[in-house]
């Protein structure tokens, strides 16, 4: 079967053909691929070709593609059970788990999605402190949710306009939005209206505007203001989870938030997400308390399944090391190739997240990230696809490796690289 002819047919029944909007490959144009099956570092789309992975499902594939010890625990949950809709000894085991790796989370609740783990920390923000407002950062994504789907106004300070139709101005208005790594607007919005804010929410590592790493000094002045003032803290690691360091970007930075999200790798490639933090907080959730908050899928066994032995192999020792050394080793050689190629370009590596840039450093806004050349990117994501390397079809987008990709991918990238560059001269 034709790419093309299945995404016809599903452009007829499905809005843009696609479930989610990036996969219709709308930013770089041209057909998307409809994947069959994938092992490792690869996936074989609808026509039998094969491609090294770059976006790992957006996240969740840090092991490779089904893992036979994943995909074992997946079998034997599913023989037990699809779902009860009640309490299961494996949900305490994953909450357990997550608290040990993350000291931060004295509490874990667990949810079916990155988004509902968001929306319901803002939630939990509000109803702890009694108040209404919620910080975030241009060009940080945290899912779907009404009250994060929001843009700067004009001007600094301003109250946060709809990035969505269906999104009311009024609920657009709660949320205030901030450049990211300016720690000054960020002291004057607290100065003027820190006791309105609830909550401040951030991706502590970027990874929605391509990759754009936290200044010096950025996430601690967040920890300040927020001590200082009475909101929470709420560090949406759902990328970075797992990712970035075994205890995620907040043992990286040495951050200890109020709130946790936590989705994607903690599902290893099955519908999962959780959010945890203080226990006086946590424990302002129902049944405990005001907050309400349920899911019928919430801590579904086949997924809390995924999770577990997802995680049990995440923690091997030197793991996440040896994935972030492949990544480094990807960034180095594509700088290399790149300026062989004389092309404007430059690239960076964190845990076993990447970003690629055409533009002449790494950007550290959202700004800055819109001034990379797009026109280029597109040409070089379609060469690279053209020569089976399968990258996120935006230039808005953080890569993924996995433990899975080796040397050999890395030669076969970097190769592919060489001609992609070359034609953009
Ligand atoms: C992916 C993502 C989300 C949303 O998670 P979903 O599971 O897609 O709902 C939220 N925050 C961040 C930082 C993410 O990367």
């Amino acid at each position: 079967m034709k790419n093309e002819t299945l995404f016809e047919r599903a452009q007829r029944v499905i809005p843009g053909g696609v479930n989610s909007p990036v996969r219709a490959f709308r930013a770089v144009g041209g057909t998307p691929r409809f994947f069959e099956r994938a092992s490792g570092p690869h996936l074989w789309d609808a026509e039998g070709r094969r491609y090294i992975d770059y976006v790992g499902s957006w996240g969740p594939m840090v092991l490779g593609h089904t893992h036979p010890a994943v995909v074992s625990a997946v079998q034997a949950a599913a023989a037990r059970a699809l779902s009860y809709g009640a309490p299961t000894a494996e949900e305490t085991l994953l909450a357990e788990r997550l608290c040990e790796l993350m000291p931060s989370l004295e509490r874990v609740r667990l949810v079916s999605s990155g988004t509902e783990a968001t929306m319901t920390a803002i939630r939990l923000a509000r109803g702890f402190t009694g108040r209404k407002l919620i910080v975030k950062f241009e060009g940080c994504y945290h899912g779907h949710a009404d009250a994060l789907l929001v843009k700067a106004g004009s001007g600094a300070l301003t109250f946060g306009h709809p990035s969505s139709a269906g999104v009311p101005e009024e609920t657009a208005a709660q949320t205030l939005v901030l450049n990211y790594n300016d720690a000054d607007q960020l002291r004057a919005l607290f100065e003027k209206q820190g006791t309105q804010i609830a909550g401040v929410i951030v991706e502590p590592v970027a990874g929605n505007m391509n990759l754009v790493l936290p200044a010096p000094g950025f996430l601690e002045g967040l920890r300040e203001l927020c001590t200082q003032s009475g909101a929470l803290l709420i560090l949406d690691e759902v990328m970075t989870g797992f990712r970035v360091a075994l205890g995620g970007a907040q043992a990286r930075y040495g951050i200890r938030p109020d709130l946790t999200t936590l989705g994607k790798v903690i599902g290893g490639g099955l519908p999962l997400g959780a959010l945890g933090g203080r226990r006086e907080v946590m424990e302002k959730l129902a049944p405990l308390g005001p907050v309400y908050q349920a899911g019928t899928l919430s801590g579904n066994p086949i997924a809390v399944a995924a999770g577990l032995a997802t995680l049990q192999l995440v923690v091997q020792p030197r793991l996440l090391e040896r994935i972030e050394s492949t990544a480094r080793m990807l960034t180095e050689g594509l700088l290399t190739e790149a300026r062989k190629a004389g092309v404007t370009f430059s690239s960076q590596s964190i845990g076993s997240m990447f970003g690629i840039y055409f533009r002449d450093a790494p950007p550290r806004s959202f700004a800055e990230v819109m001034q990379c050349d797009r026109e280029h990117f597109n040409r070089f994501f379609h060469a690279m696809l053209e020569q089976g390397v399968y990258l996120a079809p935006s230039a808005y987008e953080a890569g993924f490796v996995s433990a899975a990709h080796g040397e050999a991918e890395i030669d076969a990238t970097l190769a592919a690289a060489r001609a992609a560059f070359a034609k953009l001269r």
